[in-house]
């Protein structure tokens, strides 16, 4: 879920940003209970806002809050208002304000055959273009959320039955899009024809569970039971499930970086648990850049199970050499200019007994501005360390995400204005390696990338997207539509 203006992108963000998880449960009593549950366990996936449709078999209820999950929907009270044995939830990652609430979802619409609430990971990457399309047919929009775009395709369809209208309207989108949908009598689930963010299924007790993640269902005791396919719309009825292909079988590109970076160590995504395979993009690290050195030490908390796996393959000590604040939200503002140049360690703070004197590795995920890194590699400099090298578990990520992260533009990438030789003298490190494109495929258990038909979306690496970017090039679908023949 992407919205539609350009204000999405804050000026200092020094991370890609997943921007929402998704979740929802079909025939539990306190389903909107589970769904909090479900939601705090993707807390990860966005924490600025989250929401929460529920429906008790008459009508459907609704609750939205800027904030995290456990800021509002543990009180008994909100949770009174959201009865039913069917819910569905939503968290997201927002750099708006104000007007941020009426682009919070679950998003729900009274269609002429009845109500239906949806909630959306990814990113719809012609969701522009459909919108002056609709706005010229009348439409009128009241957030500036792509995923509006949906429901009003899905109300525009000349369709008769609901389902059938629904994949009318998911079959004219590109780009990204993993949905949570709830009727009055279903809950419905679908990815986009490439597969591109997770999605699950899952069982607790009978009732169906959709979640970005299989964190979300452990949290709650339930069990996995596959991966939602990609292309593949599922329908729960009471009467079981039932799916659809709309687009016939296609090669999927699932987010290589939700391995990287964005999924929690925990979950298991396409057959592969995460955290194993951080550890394995560690281990390949140190097997192409090796470096003499004596102690590995993560960037907590995303770069430590790949400096595990770097240590382990390198036969260096792993130490903690850098501690994190838990407690630094993405909201935290430094209250005044003064207070910013102080260089304050609001994240990180460097363990000068661990690193004094030491040759140290650094190792993180990835770099997106480069300003982080600085400020990191000057903290164990300061803390007396001997020689700083670091590496990366990715690629140099060169190119923005236009499929649900947020990123910073191309231009404010490091990466795609330096040289790794220019970026090692900017970060101030005694050198600077990251994993080769081949590298990280070998390290998710791939024979390296297919050029022909990469195996995953690759592209803030490699700069091959493998949708057409309507809205960004104000092209039309061909390129979506030639890819999928080819794919097919
Ligand atoms: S561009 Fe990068 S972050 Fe975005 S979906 Fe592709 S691999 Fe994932």
């Amino acid at each position: 879920m992407t919205e539609l203006t350009s204000t999405d992108l804050d000026g200092e963000a020094d991370a890609f940003r997943d921007e929402c998880g998704v979740f929802g449960i079909f025939g539990k009593a306190d389903a909107a209970a589970v769904v909090t549950l479900g939601l705090h366990a993707l807390q990860h996936r966005g924490q600025e806002a989250a929401g929460i449709v529920s429906y008790d078999g008459s009508q459907f209820s609704v609750e939205r809050h800027v904030g995290l999950i456990g800021d509002t929907f543990t009180k008994p009270s909100v949770l009174a208002r959201l009865p039913g044995s069917r819910a569905i939830g939503h968290t997201r990652y927002s750099t708006t304000g104000g007007e941020g609430l009426r682009n919070v979802q679950p998003f729900f619409a009274e269609f002429a055959g009845g109500g239906f609430a949806i909630s959306h990971n990814g990113n719809i990457t012609n969701a522009l273009t459909k919108q002056r399309e609709l706005q010229k047919r009348g439409a009128i929009f009241s957030s500036t959320s792509d995923t509006e775009t949906l429901l009003h395709l899905i109300a525009m369809s000349e369709r008769e039955l609901f389902i059938d209208k629904f994949i009318d309207a998911i079959t004219q989108l590109e780009g990204a899009f993993s949905l949570v949908g709830l009727s009055g009598k279903k809950m419905v689930g679908a990815r986009d024809p490439l597969g591109i963010r997770p999605l699950i299924l899952g069982d607790l007790d009978g009732a169906y569970i959709l979640a970005s993640e299989t964190c979300a269902l452990d949290i709650i005791g339930a069990h996995y039971v596959r991966d939602i396919k990609p292309g593949e719309v599922l329908v729960i009825t009471n009467d079981g499930l039932r799916s659809y292909f709309p687009w016939g079988e296609l090669k999927p590109r699932f987010c290589i970086f939700e391995y990287v970076y964005f999924a929690r160590p925990d979950s298991n995504l396409e057959g592969r648990n995460v955290y194993e395979t951080r550890k394995m993009i560690g281990e390949q690290l140190a097997k192409e850049s090796p470096v003499d050195a004596d102690m590995v030490v993560p960037v907590p908390d995303s770069g430590t199970p790949a400096a595990i796996g770097f240590a382990q393959q390198a036969g260096l000590p792993f130490d903690l050499g850098i501690i994190r604040n838990h407690y630094v939200g993405r909201t935290f503002i430094q209250p005044t200019a003064s207070i910013r140049h102080m260089g304050v360690k609001l994240k990180h703070n460097a363990n000068q007994k661990a690193i004094e004197g030491k040759r140290v590795v650094l190792v993180d995920d990835s770099i997106v501005r480069g300003t982080t890194s600085q400020k990191i590699v000057q903290m164990v400099r300061d803390a007396g360390a001997a020689e700083v090298h670091m590496r990366i578990a990715s690629p140099p990520t060169a190119a923005s995400c236009f499929y649900g992260v947020d990123t910073p533009e191309k231009s404010k990438l490091l990466a795609s204005r330096m040289s790794i030789e220019d970026m090692k003298d900017y970060i101030k490190v005694d050198s600077l390696a990251f994993l080769s494109i081949d590298g990280l495929y070998r390290a998710v258990n791939e024979p390296g990338r297919d050029s022909a038909c990469p195996q995953f979306c690759d592209a803030c690496f490699t700069g091959d997207y493998p949708t057409a970017l309507t809205d960004r090039d104000g092209t039309e679908t061909t390129r979506t539509l030639s890819l999928l023949a080819k794919h097919g």
